[in-house]
């Protein structure tokens, strides 16, 4: 999974194969979900154990690995950041997606540590308040995009509009009247593409994250958050009502990854049994993205910078 830690190596290889990041590009190809196939869930791993290739690889030793690629990642994922504010011309949308538990709010945390706070906006968004529900259900989402040279992220998105409402239909309000069946939840699919290619073709370039996790992962979690008085906090009895409908949230998920995985905003289904793994993971995608977009800091003409010496030494006579 892990490329050779030898930079030299590094830039050829991943010259040749695209991209510059530090995970192996067949692995990655395999969490990708590829636009116009027809994918199924069961499929993708949500441990790397599974691997056949990995089974060998000495755990600690892997681990230890992979947390020095996210801390590499994480370093240049700063760097980068400053590059995309400087140049003002692309924003990054980050979508984050996963059953309670998949370990959205942490990956936040441990990736953008590193990243300038001012160039980086966090939206969690919850059940729509009664405002939201006046309007269409994208309208929340326009409002909280990122800015050029910003990272956007959402912690959950307009995705749980075809969702959590898909399990729980009796949650839409005020629609027009209509059958709620596949021709409804297609017009959904077909919006939010429209969407994206909006934003795609206008600058915005779109990364979107499934949290894969198993249903033992869940069962462990949230017995965690009940064990444990310093993670009451994040416990919630909606969650374990929620756990009952995991099969159907399987399915909406599977579902709206093969009708919105497209090449200006591909979906990528990541192993989330381990906290460690999806994080390096989901920094290497998004370092390497920004990267890919070999963006340079504005240049000053000679004739600016000479207006520059000139005010500088104006200002040291004074
Ligand atoms: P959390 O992310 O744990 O803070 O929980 C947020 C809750 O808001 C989750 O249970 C989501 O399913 C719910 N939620 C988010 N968006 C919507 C939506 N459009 N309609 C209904 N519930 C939503
Ligand atoms: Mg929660």
């Amino acid at each position: 999974m892990l490329r050779e830690n030898n930079h030299e190596h590094n830039v050829s290889q991943t010259r040749r194969e695209g991209r510059i990041g530090l995970i192996a590009n067949k692995y990655l190809k395999r969490i990708r979900a590829a636009p116009g196939k027809k994918i199924r869930l069961g499929d993708f791993p949500t441990d790397w154990a599974q691997e056949r290739d990995l089974k060998d690889a000495e755990k600690e030793a892997f681990k230890e690995k992979a947390l020095k690629i996210l801390d590499e990642n994480r370093a240049a994922l700063a760097s980068a950041q400053e590059l995309l504010w400087a140049s003002n011309v692309y924003s990054i949308l980050i979508i984050l997606q996963g059953m309670d538990t998949a370990g959205k709010d942490g990956t936040i945390k441990h990736v953008l540590s590193g990243v300038n706070p001012q160039g980086c906006k966090v939206h969690s968004f919850k059940v729509p308040t009664e405002e939201e529900l006046d309007h269409t259900f994208l309208w929340r989402f326009w409002r909280a995009l990122p800015n050029r040279g910003e990272i956007g992220i959402f912690n959950r998105s307009y995705y749980e509009d075809v969702l959590v409402v898909k399990v729980h239909p009796e949650r839409l309000r005020n629609l027009p009247p209509g059958k709620l069946g596949k021709k409804f939840w297609n017009a959904r699919y077909e919006d939010i593409n429209t969407f994206e290619q909006h934003l795609a073709r206008n600058g915005t370039i779109i990364l979107k994250f499934f949290l894969h996790i198993s249903r033992e992962v869940q069962k462990k979690r949230l017995l965690d958050r009940l064990n444990d008085d310093d993670k009451y906090w994040k416990f919630s009895l909606t969650d374990i009502a929620e756990r009952q409908f995991w099969n159907d949230y399987q399915a909406v998920y599977e579902d709206a990854i093969n009708a919105t995985s497209t090449d200006i905003a591909p979906w990528y289904v990541i192993p989330a049994d381990h906290k460690w793994v999806a994080r390096t993971l989901i920094a290497d995608i998004i370092t390497t993205k920004i990267r890919s977009l070999d963006l340079q800091y504005p240049q000053v003409t000679d004739e600016i910078l000479a207006k520059y010496r000139e005010a500088g030494r104006q200002m040291e006579e004074d």
